[in-house]
């Protein structure tokens, strides 16, 4: 697309130039893990070289500089989501995320017979955390085209309902689900709101103000980041009223064998030594983003996604699945002549990369009735070259199981 210098991104980032059996990388499995540009690995380098502490009680120039960096991330992340810095807890993950609302949220305000209202194309991650912390789970029908039956969804809002909790972007389908709009119904009704944003922060502005989210959460390592670091964003109030998940070292204000009291947010919520160079690489992760620049990056993304909708269907015996008109960069199918499995080992042998499985929604795999797919999602760095790499290995695929 204009005004997109693709090949100048892909140079960003070293790994992409690696050879995969004898064959140039079409990395094609982004919505599992995203790759890391120069500047975040310079990031993560020049703080282990230059900065590395313990952070918070920083008595000598080191720590003071790790802590620096440190709550500068949460500045750099807090402003990205358009909230305050106390309303960011850093987290290990999505998946850590939720689980500190159903275990601080959800769980202690929970009464017999409430439910979480999901819908069908929720990650395990989360369904399994509102289960563990005791919810019955319910999940709003998705329609043919991986579209979530919004009208359905409404009906199913109720006076059980504790808590909606809603993927932003599926990272089975693509489908970008209207959660403005849940946000508006649920509150209407007082419901409070979880939107899991694992696969939407580095394809879609966010705005917590305009969004009204009540928790909103992100992992890293899909926006160009480390793994192992995430965040959760939730209103400053809902955060003052939860009690703390884990104990030990910062998250506390006194400590005594009588009792102990905690720290203010979002440190209440985050004890022990935290994933320092985690929190450095992600704010590394979010400028470099915003250096090439989000809309740039969506337009790229959403020209190839309909680049390869129109040529995977040229392959024999291929079924996209999820295609909703609302969608990210995400191509879910099926061959009449192959498994997922056989797919996936093929496409690796010419240098493609993809994912192939329940990729985390085996509910959402039971609706469409198949045991598993091919998945290729498209990041900033892929180009015409990757998805035509990807189609020509497809087509080999349909020949050998001819
Ligand atoms: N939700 C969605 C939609 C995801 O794609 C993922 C990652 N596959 C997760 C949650 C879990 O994220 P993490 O493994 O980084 O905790």
């Amino acid at each position: 697309s204009p005004g997109f210098d693709s090949a100048r991104v892909r140079a960003d980032f070293p790994i992409l130039g690696e050879i995969i059996h004898g064959k140039r990388l079409a990395y094609l499995d982004n919505a599992a893990t995203t790759q890391k540009p120069e500047a975040v690995l310079r990031a993560l380098d020049d703080y282990y070289r230059h900065r590395n502490a313990n952070v918070h009680r920083a008595v000598h120039e080191l720590a003071a500089r790790a802590t620096a960096a440190y709550e500068a991330a949460r500045d750099r992340i807090a402003a990205w989501m358009n909230a305050d810095r106390e309303e960011i807890v850093f987290t290990r993950g999505t998946t850590d995320a939720i689980n500190l609302v159903a275990r601080s949220y959800l769980a202690p305000r929970l009464k017999a017979a409430d439910e979480v209202l999901l819908t069908t194309m929720e990650h395990h991650s989360n369904i399994v955390p509102w289960q563990l912390a005791g919810a019955k789970t319910v999940a709003a029908p998705v329609r043919d085209d991986g579209s979530l039956d919004l009208d359905a969804w409404r009906a199913m809002l109720g006076p059980r309902t504790r808590l909606v909790a809603v993927v932003h972007v599926s990272n089975s389908l693509g489908t970008v689900n209207p959660v403005a709009e849940m946000i508006e119904a649920a509150h209407a009704r007082g419901i409070p709101v979880l939107v899991d944003g694992a696969q939407a922060l580095a394809h879609v502005p966010l705005d917590m103000r305009a969004l009204g989210a009540d928790f909103y959460t992100a992992s890293a390592h899909k926006f160009y980041g480390p793994t192992g670091f995430g965040f959760l964003y939730a209103r400053r109030e809902l955060l003052e009223g939860m009690a703390p998940r884990d104990g030990g070292g910062d998250m506390i204000e006194t400590v005594a064998f009588d009792g102990s009291t905690w720290n203010e947010v979002p440190y209440k919520f985050e004890a022990g030594t935290p994933d320092i160079a985690g929190a450095i690489g992600a704010a590394a992760a979010l400028d470099y983003l915003a250096g090439v620049g989000l809309e740039a990056v969506a337009a790229h993304e959403h020209a190839l996604l309909e680049y390869a909708t129109a040529r995977m269907p040229t392959v024999p015996g291929l079924r996209l699945i999820g295609t909703a008109p609302d969608k990210g960069g995400i191509l879910s199918f099926v061959m009449a002549q192959a498994h997922a499995h056989d797919i996936g080992s093929i496409l690796d042998q010419a240098g493609v990369a993809i994912r192939t499985g329940h990729h985390c929604t085996m509910p959402l795999m039971r609706r469409f009735d198949v045991p598993a797919t091919a998945r290729a999602s498209i990041a900033m760095y892929n180009d015409r070259e990757d998805i035509d790499q990807l189609v020509d290995a497809l087509k080999t695929v349909a020949r050998l199981f001819d």
